[in-house]
């Protein structure tokens, strides 16, 4: 297998969940590729007058089980094959934490740091221009992901607007508040993280209160998951890494003083009254969680037997390699797989949707406690999974996952 393709890999965990669960040879056959996939050429005239072309994508993985969700890429190496796994991996997302929605993705690529505002502006636009036939709230429901943010969800939402001639908020989610947005989807996919741990813990009997944590990535999941660990579950976040490298302190870390050094030097290291690490000391430290938060591909057969942690909460997509999970998974430590772990975020898009369908918002509270309860009943779905059959925790997620889809798709007729 091409562990370096994407979409290789999200094959493969179809396989062994479809092999593992014994689905029809077509049922298998229409999980594996995407319903519809989609590239555009988009001209783009710069400031200086000269017109640049860009390819987008839009693929639309399955929507067996209601609309296609999913958020849209500007990064340099986006590939149909990245956006097709992307988009795979939404489809299970959705699906494992039940919100009646299916999966896609979508990406241009483009380095955004080179481009102006008013460029970024006109390329959003463009995209919408050569996809919009494929969006809409009953159709496919884009959202922020790597490089885009609030303020370009809000020119796309008025170009499909302006094409519509009516104002469609539901089109797209991650808006800015004035426009649509939901309060609490800032911080979801630290939140739900932080709450499937606290179930995880529950199953093992482990005692967070006073325990400790280390975070990889201190981004928007990375600072969040600092800011939220003591106040929800009083575990001590005693070390935190950036791209530059690591700090570390036995007493604690403040998130004012961490997040405001970051803000300010643009990385936490050499913070005041921290020990430099670097990124590998820091997924080895002696902590009760340990939260991947930065990029995939970190925890690997050579560092996973060093991991001392007893619950690693994935938060970034794909932190660990199939060989890591296998020593984690023998050495005994709870992983909670991705696709379940940080899908608090994808979670409040959908109440983000739901709001913008009856015109009508909910306070912060009814968002955190529905979140709460959608992240713990699938937390106990999964595990119950993992305890019937005696797989790991990734495992369990494809099968709860895969088996809706593959029922869904079957109730309608399709195979
Ligand atoms: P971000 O770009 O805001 O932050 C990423 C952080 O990782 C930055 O602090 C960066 O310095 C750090 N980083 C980069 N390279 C690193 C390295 N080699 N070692 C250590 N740190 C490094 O991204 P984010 O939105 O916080 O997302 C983080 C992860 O969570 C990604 O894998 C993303 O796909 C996943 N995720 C995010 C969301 C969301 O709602 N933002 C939802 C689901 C999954």
């Amino acid at each position: 297998m091409t562990y370096n393709n994407p979409f290789a890999i999200a094959q493969s965990q179809l396989d062994e969940a479809s092999a593992f669960l014994g689905l029809d040879p077509a049922t298998h056959a229409l999980l594996r590729e995407p319903m519809r996939e989609v590239t555009v050429t988009i001209p783009l005239r710069m400031d200086d007058g000269s017109v640049k072309i860009f390819r987008g994508f839009r693929v639309q993985y399955n929507d067996a089980r209601g609309p296609c969700k999913g958020g849209i890429r500007w990064h340099p190496d986006e590939t149909l094959d990245t956006v097709k796994a992307l988009a795979a991996w939404m489809t299970w997302k959705t699906s494992v934490v039940d919100i009646p929605l299916g999966g896609s993705k979508g990406g241009v690529a483009c380095n955004p740091k080179e481009l102006s505002p008013t460029e970024q502006e006109r390329l959003a636009r463009g995209y919408i221009r050569a996809v919009w036939r494929m969006l809409g709230e009953e159709l496919d429901i884009p959202a922020p992901d790597v490089y885009t943010n609030p303020q370009i969800m809000a020119w796309m939402m008025d170009e499909y607007s302006t094409i519509r001639g009516y104002m469609v908020p539901g089109v797209i989610t991650g808006k800015p508040l004035q426009l649509g947005g939901s309060v609490g989807r800032d911080d979801a996919t630290a939140r739900g993280g932080i709450y499937t741990v606290r179930e995880a813990a529950k199953v093992i009997d482990l005692d967070l209160d006073g325990g400790t944590m280390a975070i990889q990535g201190y981004g928007s999941v990375g600072r969040s998951l600092h800011k939220l660990a003591e106040e929800l579950l009083n575990l001590r976040v005693v070390a935190v890494s950036d791209s530059q490298g690591g700090i570390y302190n036995p007493d604690g870390l403040s998130f004012k003083a961490v997040s405001q050094y970051k803000r300010a030097t643009g990385s936490v290291v050499d913070a005041p009254g921290t020990e430099t690490i670097t990124n590998e000391d820091l997924l080895a430290a002696d902590v009760t969680v340990l939260f991947p938060a930065a990029l995939e591909n970190v925890i690997t057969d050579e560092n996973a037997d060093r991991v001392k942690a007893k619950i690693v909460a994935e938060m970034a997509n794909g932190p660990t390699t199939p060989e890591a999970d296998r020593i984690l998974h023998d050495r005994g430590i709870f992983v909670l797989p991705d696709l379940l772990c940080n899908a608090g975020g994808v979670t409040v898009s959908y109440f983000e949707q739901v709001q913008n369908a009856y015109d009508y918002y909910w306070t912060l509270k009814t968002i955190h406690q529905r979140l709460d309860r959608k992240m713990s009943e699938a937390f106990h779905a999964v595990h119950r999974v993992a305890e019937l059959k005696r797989v790991h925790h990734r495992l369990a997620a494809y099968l709860v996952a895969v088996e809706r889809v593959a029922e869904a798709a079957k109730l309608r007729g399709w195979v």
